[in-house]
């Protein structure tokens, strides 16, 4: 293997990586879980809304109905007082305040009513809410599970071909690392070595003049030529 060859494996083992790499940070399960949680944390506030709207109603409602018991109470221990009673007079004013506090327990009982009917739509909506809440957090919870497995596999390539690197690099000339390692850098990561591949850059697909192509196979070796397109070092 030329000393040349051995740099554009090392370009190769390095693309696989930064390849792996971003799949990693690209994969598409992480998009979702993203779209997931703004999802949840918009339904949350909807639910949250929802939740304060019905708690003033169902005070309202409770409020009423210890209004209501009150007079029940009050009605039975009248009822309770006529029996005792003798005079007409009394009686009747007796009955007068009973179907007073009948009509009054009506008017609050209607009130009731009305809230329970207001009531019902908004707990409707919230348990719809609810069981949404709870799918989304189901398939949060697989996705991240296999986002889980998706990182392990790629982590055991990585291992792999970081390994492959270790053994590789001390066969690539140190200058040619060195030059290599630099643009890379200047590129963060990225294709810096590129062969010529039926006339072509394989970088960039540029078509090499002949004159070019002779240039390269005749050149000494230890000065790398670049693709005029791309700027990748070019392997002959
Ligand atoms: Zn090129």
């Amino acid at each position: 293997m030329s000393e040349l060859e051995s740099l554009a494996d090392l370009q190769d083992l390095d693309t696989k990586l930064d390849q792996l790499a971003h799949r990693r940070e690209t994969m598409s399960e992480r998009a979702a879980v993203l779209e997931l949680e703004g999802e949840a944390s918009a339904l949350g506030a909807k639910i949250k809304t929802i939740s304060d709207e019905r708690h003033v109603l169902e005070r309202d409602q409770r409020r009423l109905e210890d209004e209501v018991a009150v007079i029940e109470d009050k009605k039975a221990t009248d009822v309770e007082r006529m029996f005792s009673m003798t005079s007409p007079k009394e009686l009747s004013a007796m009955q007068d305040e009973l179907a007073s506090l009948g009509r009054r327990q009506e008017v609050l009982e209607d009130q009731v009513l009305e809230l329970m009917e207001q009531i019902e739509p908004l707990s409707e909506t919230l348990s719809g809410h609810e069981e949404r809440q709870g799918k989304i957090a189901d398939e949060t919870g697989r996705l991240e599970a296999a986002i889980v497995v998706a990182e392990a596999e790629i982590d055991a390539e990585v291992a792999s071909i970081s390994s492959q690197r270790e053994t590789h690099l001390p066969t690539v000339r140190e200058d040619l690392v060195a030059r290599y390692d630099k643009l890379r850098s200047r590129g963060r990561g990225g294709v810096v070595v590129g062969r010529v591949v039926e006339g072509h850059c394989s970088a960039c697909g540029l078509q090499f003049s002949s004159v070019f192509i002779d240039e390269l196979k005749h050149s000494n070796r230890s000065e790398l030529l670049q693709c005029d397109e791309c700027g990748v070092l070019l392997v002959p």
